[in-house]
């Protein structure tokens, strides 16, 4: 078998054409007659290989990928110890459906998943194909073992796109514009946003306006789940004042509501730990992941406490390919890379890299009104020093100057306003300075 040859592209931002490049536009006029325009794309290049912290375009432009494909390459492109375990077990059998015929690797993620998620008690893991069915099944699995039906998630929360999944996600424009009806029994709380909220107030205030909102116009006892993301990915990567997390999950256990952890964007080592729970020691009953786990392969799962996952009838989960052999595969080959080039900890080395740099465009831009996030998983709020007025116009065009000059970020919030960060963990010092230098010139030149 031929392995990818990663030393074939140098770790190394290297600008040829313009960008995008003549043979870039030259597909993006072949798709504009072939691909529906709802699925849009970020950045106008179109790859053709990719390696490490580099994404080389069909013009031969290596662009510096601080995006990570949304999260989900967080060891790099083009592993090689993923490329072989993916290639070995292509070759093996590529599906007989774990309903049909169940094999290995299903089970061996299954139990990583029981080792890596927090929390030492017994647990079970279902795996699927995409986050947003991760969490759909979640909510199924806390409505059957419950016997009731609400649903609690947060303003901002983003959950994914299927028909419960829209209902859950917050933001309208462009998730659920006209898509509706949607799923009842979906309840909206307000979020912990530290710069949102009024001054001063703690994340267990939060979290009791959250819970006396839900107490009064739910009632706790109708409510199977909270779902909510330890840290928000689409809705702008707002992390919770310290407390929020905690006294919600206590509520939850109080109360006996499922409390259900998506950590499809936050999970897999993203944040400095293992899953973003863990920076409040908050231990979830359900945990959704996704993104990162398996090094781009589409792979899903839901973890939680044994006596939960399993009052699921047999029969009552799954899917004709879910858990499907070679992302089973890749995921093992992706976690094991994870394990051994402690990636938890290299995320927390990201963070202490950039930080400090996107602390001081928010000392020169009044209009980078917050640093955030945690780890690899690291943005900047643009908005008017006046009155936080969101300003998504310079986060665009923030982001459109780094993709021309060869630095794929990505936006995100609620209002468009934030840039968010989201490198793989294996990227080189140098490589991520020089993507941040792109960075700090775009907002200069943006906000100047
Ligand atoms: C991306 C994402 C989803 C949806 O995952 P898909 O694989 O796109 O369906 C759900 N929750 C969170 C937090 C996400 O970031």
């Amino acid at each position: 078998m031929t392995q990818h040859d990663s030393d074939a592209i140098p770790q190394r931002r290297v600008l040829v054409t313009d960008i995008p490049g003549p043979r870039s536009k030259e597909l993006a006029s072949r798709r504009g007659r072939a691909v529906a325009q709802g699925v849009s794309s970020v950045t106008q290049v179109y790859v053709d290989d990719a390696a490490g912290a580099i994404v080389r375009d069909v013009d031969g432009n290596c662009l510096i990928d601080l995006g990570s494909g949304i999260a989900v390459t967080s060891i790099g492109h083009a592993v090689p110890a993923v490329v072989q375990a993916v290639g070995e077990q292509v070759a093996r059998f590529t599906h007989t459906c774990f309903m049909v015929a169940p094999y290995e690797g299903y089970v061996a993620v299954c139990e990583e998943l029981a080792d890596l998620t927090p929390g030492g008690h017994e647990k079970r893991s279902a795996l699927f194909n995409s986050g947003a069915e991760a969490v759909e099944n979640a909510v199924k699995i806390a409505r059957h073992a419950t016997g009731r039906q609400a649903v609690a998630v947060f303003d901002h929360a983003y959950h994914g796109r299927t028909n419960l999944t829209m209902a859950l996600t917050a933001k309208n424009f462009p998730y659920k514009d006209r898509f509706g009806p949607f799923a009842p029994e979906v309840y909206r709380a307000p979020m912990s946003y530290p710069l949102r909220d009024p001054e001063g107030m703690t994340g267990e205030q939060a979290a009791a306006r959250a819970i006396d909102q839900l107490s009064v116009q739910v009632g706790a006892d109708n409510l199977a789940c909270v779902l909510i993301e330890p840290i928000q990915g689409e809705g702008g990567f707002v992390v919770p004042a310290p407390g929020f997390l905690p006294v919600l999950a206590s509520w939850c256990a109080e109360h006996g509501i499922v409390f259900v952890a998506d950590e499809i964007q936050s999970g897999f080592a993203r944040t400095g730990a293992w899953f973003a729970s863990e920076h409040e020691g908050v231990v979830p009953d359900l945990v959704t992941t996704a993104k990162g786990m398996a090094a781009g392969m589409p792979l899903a799962a839901v973890t939680g406490r044994a006596g939960l996952m399993d009052s699921v009838h047999p029969g009552g989960l799954g899917g004709t390919y879910g858990g499907n052999p070679v992302a089973c595969a890749a995921a093992l080959a992706a976690i094991r890379t994870m394990r051994e080039l402690d990636l938890p900890a290299a995320a927390r080395r990201i963070e202490a890299q950039v930080r400090p740099r996107l602390e001081s465009m928010a000392k020169q831009h009044a209009a980078v009104a917050d640093v955030r996030g945690l780890g690899a998983m690291l943005a900047i709020e643009l908005a008017s020093p006046d009155d936080l007025r969101p300003d998504a116009g310079a986060a665009q065009a923030v982001a459109r100057t780094c993709h021309a000059n060869g630095v794929i970020v990505l936006t995100c919030g609620t209002w468009g306003n934030v840039v968010r960060l989201l490198p793989p963990l294996v990227i080189g010092d140098e490589l991520l300075e020089e993507g941040l230098d792109v960075l700090e010139r775009a907002v200069t030149e943006v906000l100047r």
